[in-house]
């Protein structure tokens, strides 16, 4: 697989931070040209930066993937750039908390925008790009939340969530005569620099219910993007892997063990 992404040109959205970062550093290492996309020019800018100078090949571009236009100029930027544009990781997304009785339609609105608006448009962004590609391949970040879990506050969250998985399979046929491939990862609980802010009491409890006794990595989710977007995952489209270290199967507390 390492050999397999090296010159490949890959949009990364959400990669100035969190898991895109880490998608965007493990596709770099792998010799793919990334370019990452967000809103936020500071961190994006670091983020690239500190990818360069580990060897890798990076550049950031502003973007919000709850507008189209602004899209279609990340997805243009990637390709004037690169020469080109194989692989896009839909990852960017926003997760608020509210509980669904204070619920109010605008934070709906808003996470719907971004997650699975946002998910259209950098799909439709990048499809004229990825249409050109002999190896088009689209990896979208879902989680685990919405389409096998629950969690309290998360109600429109885990809607957006699920929502992405319903897009993945329907895009999943109608991109096969472009024969372009679009999957879905579902992370658990990745230790992001968000995640960390939450304190060490919270971590911990998160750990008591993975089997595999840690938090996920960014690297963790990366390598699994990366297998989904290598032509050994040519035949895979409109499929889900979770990578949560086994959270998602003990009945209870229970069955996790010590
Ligand atoms: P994060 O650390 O908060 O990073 C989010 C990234 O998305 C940032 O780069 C952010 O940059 C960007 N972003 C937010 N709104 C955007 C917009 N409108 N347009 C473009 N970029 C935007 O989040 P994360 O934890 O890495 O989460 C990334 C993805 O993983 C999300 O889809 C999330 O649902 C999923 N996920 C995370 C976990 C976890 O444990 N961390 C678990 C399951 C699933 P700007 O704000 O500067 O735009």
């Amino acid at each position: 697989m390492t050999s397999s992404l090296t010159d490949k040109v890959v949009l990364v959205t959400g990669g100035s931070k969190g898991i895109g970062k880490g998608i965007a550093r493990v596709f770099a290492r792998l010799g793919s040209k990334v370019l990452l996309v967000a809103r936020g020019a500071a961190d994006g800018d670091r983020a690239a930066a500190e990818i360069r100078e580990s060897g890798g090949i990076a550049a950031f571009q502003r973007g919000d993937v709850s507008e189209l236009a602004s899209m279609q100029r990340a997805a243009a930027a990637a390709a004037e750039q690169y020469g080109g544009l194989d692989i896009l990781c839909a990852n960017a997304g926003i997760f608020p908390s509210a509980a669904l009785a204070d619920l109010s339609e605008a934070q709906w609105d808003k996470v719907f925008d971004v997650n699975v608006k946002g998910t259209l448009f950098s799909v439709q962004a990048c499809l004229p790009y990825l249409q050109k590609s002999d190896a088009g391949r689209i990896i979208v970040t879902s989680s685990i939340t919405g389409p096998i879990t629950g969690f309290p506050g998360s109600s429109h969250y885990a809607a957006t969530k699920a929502a992405q998985l319903g897009f993945v399979r329907t895009a999943a046929i109608e991109l096969a005569k472009y024969k372009i491939t679009i999957n879905a990862v579902l992370p658990g609980n990745i230790v992001t620099e968000g995640l960390q802010d939450l304190g060490e009491q919270f971590l911990n409890q998160m750990l008591a219910a993975i089997p595999l006794k840690r938090l996920g990595t960014t690297d963790d989710v990366g390598y699994a993007v990366a297998f989904l977007a290598s032509p050994e995952a040519g035949f895979i489209t409109g499929q889900t892997i979770v990578v949560d270290g086994g959270q998602v199967l003990p009945e209870s507390l229970q069955a996790v063990g010590t």
